[in-house]
């Protein structure tokens, strides 16, 4: 019986560690521990034995029990965990998968080469002055050195709300203000970016609507030659190290001299091409030695103080910059075009 005892704990034993699942551990739970099984049959039988034997086999039997339990309870806790460690593997998500590109914006062109203009000039000791684009006739005209029925206006048509207030042709009546509230008392050092209104019919080069940049440096010893300068290290840093420029005497109301810069062609280098239409060279702005006459009319006394002005089309600075060749690109927005200018 001794034997019969061990060689059912060896063959249990056995059969419960290569048992696959928790169902067929169930299965061996019932045969060898159950009701009917061998070793319940064994101690059932115990009456038989002698008085010597009965306890040594009962311990045996209990031992046998005990052992076949204890594998089972442990093989049902490794099973139950393989089977989680299953479930987990085939629920986890594959994090090394890519992901899905987010959309993401970029500037729009003008405004990229608005706000690199402006940290040029920052980078220059001028600071951003902003005015209202909805103007009156006087700041917009009149104290720029253009007087009602002065011919000049006919240049800068623009667009009335009434007679006295309209939508602002330039940026220049910004200028008139900030000149004004510093009472006569300089330095002014200001760029004024923003929006433009004139009844222009829209075509390849013209808009009704578009942008631009004035600066303006009203101090004691301005010179022409301060103007030459800070044009000159503004073209060679937007549009190359080796551009050189060149001013040519124009006219504008508010500004006396006046001049219009050009900049050497950065695609030909000056040997003559479609950009600079042959010629060598590309205009790019206007501007002057302020009028003693604004300065006045803006509280500045002329005797003591002088200053120069430029004006310039971020459009047009943009057009040539990037080789865009229709002004309406910028206003359509089309993401064809605008995905151009995405940057690095
Ligand atoms: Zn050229």
């Amino acid at each position: 019986m001794k034997e019969q005892l061990e060689s059912l704990r060896n063959e249990a034993l056995e059969q419960v560690n290569s048992a696959e699942d928790l169902k067929s551990l169930q299965d061996l739970r019932v045969k060898y521990l159950g009701k009917k099984g061998p070793i319940t049959e064994v101690l059932r039988g115990m009456g038989k034995l002698s008085k010597e034997e009965r306890p040594v086999i009962g311990q045996l039997a209990n031992e046998v029990r005990e052992a076949i339990e204890s594998a089972i309870k442990d093989k049902q806790e490794h099973l139950e965990l393989e089977k989680i460690k299953a479930q987990l593997a085939e629920e986890s998500i594959d994090v090394t998968l890519p992901g899905r590109p987010v959309q993401s914006a970029n500037h729009h062109p003008l405004t990229a080469v608005i706000e690199e203009i402006e940290d040029l000039f920052i980078g220059l000791g001028f600071s951003i002055a902003e005015g209202p684009e909805v103007e009156n006739d006087y700041y917009n005209f009149e104290a720029l050195n253009l007087p009602k029925d002065h011919p000049a206006r006919d240049m800068q048509d623009s667009f009335y709300i009434t007679e006295e207030i309209l939508l602002r042709t330039h940026t220049s009546p910004n200028q008139a203000r900030v000149m004004e509230a510093h009472k006569g008392k300089g330095p002014v050092k200001i760029i004024c970016p923003g929006k433009v209104y004139r009844r222009d019919t829209d075509d390849a080069t013209h808009s009704h609507q578009f942008m631009q940049i004035e600066g303006l440096y009203v101090d004691k010893n301005v010179r022409l030659s301060d103007l030459k300068g800070i044009l000159t290290v503004f073209a060679k840093e937007m549009f190359g190290e080796d551009r050189q420029i060149r001013l040519r005497p124009s006219y504008f109301p508010f500004t006396e001299p006046s001049v219009e810069m050009d900049i050497s062609c950065f695609h030909c280098s000056g040997s003559g091409c479609s950009v600079c239409k042959k010629t060598g060279w590309i205009e790019i702005l206007g501007a002057g030695m302020v009028h003693p006459h604004v300065l006045e009319m803006s509280g500045f006394d002329p005797k003591v103080y002088t200053g120069f002005a430029f004006g310039m089309g971020p459009e047009r600075i943009a057009m040539l910059k990037y080789g865009i060749n229709d002004i309406r690109h910028f206003y359509n927005n089309d993401v064809r075009f605008l995905k151009q200018f995405k940057r690095a």
